[in-house]
């Protein structure tokens, strides 16, 4: 089998950096495509995080003036992933958050800082690191998007390339006026090309100018070349719908394996669900809810904002405890959504629980002890919260948008009847549908029997990386050889 080299280009990769579920996938790919032939190595920033993580690491390459300030590319080991660390002080070396500083605002520099991460892509698919000549690049989110365009306007090397999109909502806009200094040739500066609304689009680019695009599931993958779901992309993309294809995300699942999972009181599996019921208990206790066994506990894990339906929650709450049922949320975000959680944990107090903050330790209790997880999401484009809950036996009531349409199999008559339900859809993702899903939920709750066996069912779902690594190296593979 001949061995393909692949770049991953990204911003964050789990676990030397991670903001959301893009980390998740680019850390899962090198591992997922191993089996396939295909030996991915992973092209970070070096921030101060990563490099606190690196190991012994070579200089490959190096930049008295990259954009700006000294860099050198590092080639290492990092937490077990084969790494390139881009290390330009003048651009990383700062604290906390990837994207914004103290006070959430976006570096003023992100344009230089992530066209610098991408023209590092473009330099190494153009074969100036010896011993690592890739057969293909493969660029994640707004942030690598330039990567392709680096690469298409390059005279010398091309090395296949693939966009892949996990939002489509961050497009990275940034200012016509920086074409010359995120040395971009001014030609490509049309409709055509790079151009947006009178800025440069570095999505748009990746979009335009990689040989294959993706994004992370097929529904998804449809809705952004419709209006209503495109962001003003979905004619770009209606125009290269060839090249486009929708592939579900995976979950770690040794990450996540409730048989073994030390963040839980106690382990559990689909056929003994004892250790489920110690860590409702510990949710229940922990949450400030009503120790009661019998009670419908519904979670959240989630961004509190708009594009995850939590207005809509707490439109739906009342309905929710008249059905007699619980609720533990655990999320941080809009600063509105937080008040309204927290208001709301006072006025019910032993019936709504909030914790504010990222906790992956209470995110695992609660995807052991709720007994259904609510996923409530304007748009999806794969969402991850609903693959953990299905492998912990949480029940996924989902919004029937994108990835969340495509994993979780609805408890209509036919599907229960023929032993497939996983968990409830609802359409429209308005309040009033979420209240129907609710009052769905209940009704199956009220049968045990019926309930246990739809848990079991989502249990059974193969929501590991192996589907998704065989696809991802299909496509490589395709793109590479023909
Ligand atoms: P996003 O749009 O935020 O990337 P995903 O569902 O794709 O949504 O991935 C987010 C991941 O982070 C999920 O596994 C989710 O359960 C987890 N997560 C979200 N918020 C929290 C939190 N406050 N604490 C712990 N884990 C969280």
């Amino acid at each position: 089998m001949r061995q393909i080299l692949a770049l991953s280009v990204c911003s964050e990769v789990f676990p030397l950096i991670k903001t959301g579920g893009l980390a998740d996938v680019t850390g899962a790919l090198p591992a997922a495509l191993r089996p396939h032939g295909i030996t991915m190595r992973t092209l970070v920033p070096g921030y101060p995080a990563v490099l606190a993580q690196l190991g012994s690491a070579e200089r490959v390459l190096e930049d008295p003036n990259f954009f700006g300030g000294a860099a050198r590319l590092l080639a290492g080991t990092a937490a077990g992933l084969e790494v390139f660390v881009l290390d330009a002080p003048h651009l990383y070396a700062r604290p906390g958050n990837p994207y914004v500083d103290g006070q959430g605002r976006d570096w003023p520099d992100n344009p230089q800082r992530f066209a610098a991460l991408a023209l590092a892509g473009a330099v190494i698919g153009g074969g100036m690191v010896a011993g690592f000549v890739p057969d293909i690049v493969h660029a994640h989110d707004w942030q690598a998007g330039l990567a392709p365009a680096y690469i298409a306007f390059s005279e010398g090397r091309r090395p296949a390339t693939v966009m892949t999109v996990h939002n489509l909502a961050f497009q990275g806009q940034v200012p016509a006026s920086l074409l010359a200094t995120l040395r971009l040739p001014a030609s490509a500066y049309t409709p055509d090309g790079l151009e947006y609304y009178g800025a440069i689009g570095m999505l748009k680019a990746g979009l335009r100018y990689a040989d294959r695009l993706t994004t992370v599931s097929p529904s998804y993958a449809a809705e952004i070349c419709t209006p209503e779901g495109g962001m003003g992309m979905d004619g770009l993309l209606r125009a290269r719908a060839h090249r486009l294809c929708g592939i579900l995300n995976g979950i770690d699942t040794q990450v996540w394996d409730p048989g073994q999972d030390a963040l839980l009181p106690a382990p559990f599996s689909a056929g003994d669900l004892v250790g489920r019921d110690l860590s409702k208990s510990a949710v229940q206790a922990q949450f400030g809810l009503k120790a009661d066994s019998a009670a419908l506990l519904f979670g959240v894990v989630s961004r509190l904002t708009h594009q995850k339906g939590m207005d809509l929650l707490l439109e739906a709450l009342e309905s929710l405890l008249e059905a007699g049922a619980q609720l533990a949320v655990l999320g941080s975000g809009d600063v509105a959504f937080q008040e309204a959680f927290l208001l709301a944990a006072d006025r019910y107090p032993g019936r709504v629980g909030v914790r504010l903050g990222y906790d992956e330790g209470l995110a695992h209790r609660l995807q052991a002890g709720c007994d259904a997880i609510l996923v409530p999401s304007r748009f999806e484009p794969c969402g991850l919260t609903q693959l953990c809950a299905l492998r912990y036996g949480a029940v996924p009531v989902v919004s029937r948008v994108g990835g969340l349409a495509d994993s979780v199999i609805d408890a209509n008559e036919a599907a229960v009847a023929a032993g497939v339900a996983t968990g409830v859809q609802f359409w429209p993702v308005t309040a009033a549908g979420l209240r129907a899903a609710i009052a769905r939920v209940a009704v199956l709750w009220a049968n045990r029997l019926a309930w246990t066996r739809m848990q079991a069912q989502g249990m059974a779902f193969d929501v590991s990386w192996a589907a998704p690594g065989k696809r991802y190296a299909a496509l490589f593979k395709e793109v590479v050889l023909f």
